[in-house]
């Protein structure tokens, strides 16, 4: 004979009429059935005594979502619940954030995290394999503290990091929230310490990175595949001038009191940098000529000016 199902009314979870809630100890009753309902149309209909909708908990965008999160009003936790009404995680985790496109969400209890999908299937179990923060999933890979899974919960690749990584593409890895050090994810390896910071990926494999020297900070461009700086670290700004094109600014005293600026003009195409203009432009600003040429170039401005008048 089957066992009378009911629910709890403190997470929403399943189990037979009088027993103990297996998540959360409260005693099943059969206040209100649950499941089978036909399709949630719109979910600012959907009432459930004693639960409520927390929408911000959502990433990705739908019509009307196959899942939403649910929380226990009297418990204060969140579970998920379908479109046809069914509780798939019970209310008993202290956070939870689904990523609709990939059917996944991150749950957290107790300062310990896990993943598991839509359906309420365990992807990663709660356990030692991240102790120290929490999943993040993003260009098709779940992220842990310094480990990479795959969308199956498999392990990737753990990276040589102290610290949390983030993924700034598919490929490669750099430390949350400060994007130092650059990890390359399918090898594993570290490609630049602790010292360079990343500004931008402009390529599969080139990106913008800087480094300080003596308190001023210069950009420069590295090549992830060939492991070296194509553009060297020397410029005082690299910004994007339209589509794949970009203009490069250093400026550096010279010995003989000589300001060198250097503009240069260059696209990215097929990961590599090609250089359409440079311009070199020197400026006598450290000697007494270079201030007395301005000087008698503000006074023959000034002099103008009165004429004009
Ligand atoms: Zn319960």
């Amino acid at each position: 004979m089957q066992p009378d199902l009911g629910f709890c009314s403190q997470c929403g979870a399943q189990g037979e009429i009088g027993t103990k809630c297996e998540y959360c100890g409260s005693i099943i009753s059969d206040s209100q059935l649950l499941g089978n309902h036909s399709m949630i149309e719109s979910w600012s209909d959907y009432q459930l005594d004693g639960f409520s909708i927390v929408c911000e908990k959502l990433k990705g965008y739908t019509d009307v979502s196959e899942v939403q999160v649910l929380k226990g009003n009297r418990s204060g936790k969140y579970g998920l619940v379908n479109r046809y009404g069914n509780i798939v995680i019970p209310c008993i985790y202290d956070q939870i954030m689904v990523y609709l496109d990939y059917h996944l969400c991150t749950v957290s209890i107790d300062y310990k995290n896990a993943i598991y999908d839509t359906d309420g299937n365990v992807v990663i179990p709660f356990g030692d394999v991240n102790p120290m923060g929490v999943f993040v999933i993003q260009n098709n890979l779940i992220v842990g503290y310094n480990t990479i899974f795959d969308l199956q919960g498999n392990i990737k690749v753990s990276l040589p990091s102290y610290d949390r990584i983030v993924l700034v593409s598919e490929l490669y890895a750099s430390t949350f929230p400060d994007a130092r050090c650059l990890y390359d994810v399918e090898s594993g390896d570290q490609l630049l310490s602790r010292e360079f910071r990343i500004d931008k990926i402009i390529d599969t494999h080139l990106l913008i990175v800087n480094k300080v020297f003596d308190g001023f900070t210069r950009y420069g461009i590295y090549d992830a595949v060939h492991r070296k700086f194509v553009l060297k670290l020397e410029y005082s700004s690299i910004l994007k001038q339209g589509n794949k094109r970009y203009v490069a600014r250093a400026q550096t005293d010279q010995n003989n009191g000589v300001t060198q600026s250097i503009t240069l003009t260059f696209s990215v195409d097929k990961n590599k940098v090609v250089i359409q203009k440079q311009d070199i432009q020197n400026m006598q600003t450290g000697s007494g000529i270079g201030c007395l040429s301005m000087l008698s170039l503000i006074l023959l401005i000034t002099f103008s000016l009165c004429w004009i008048v």
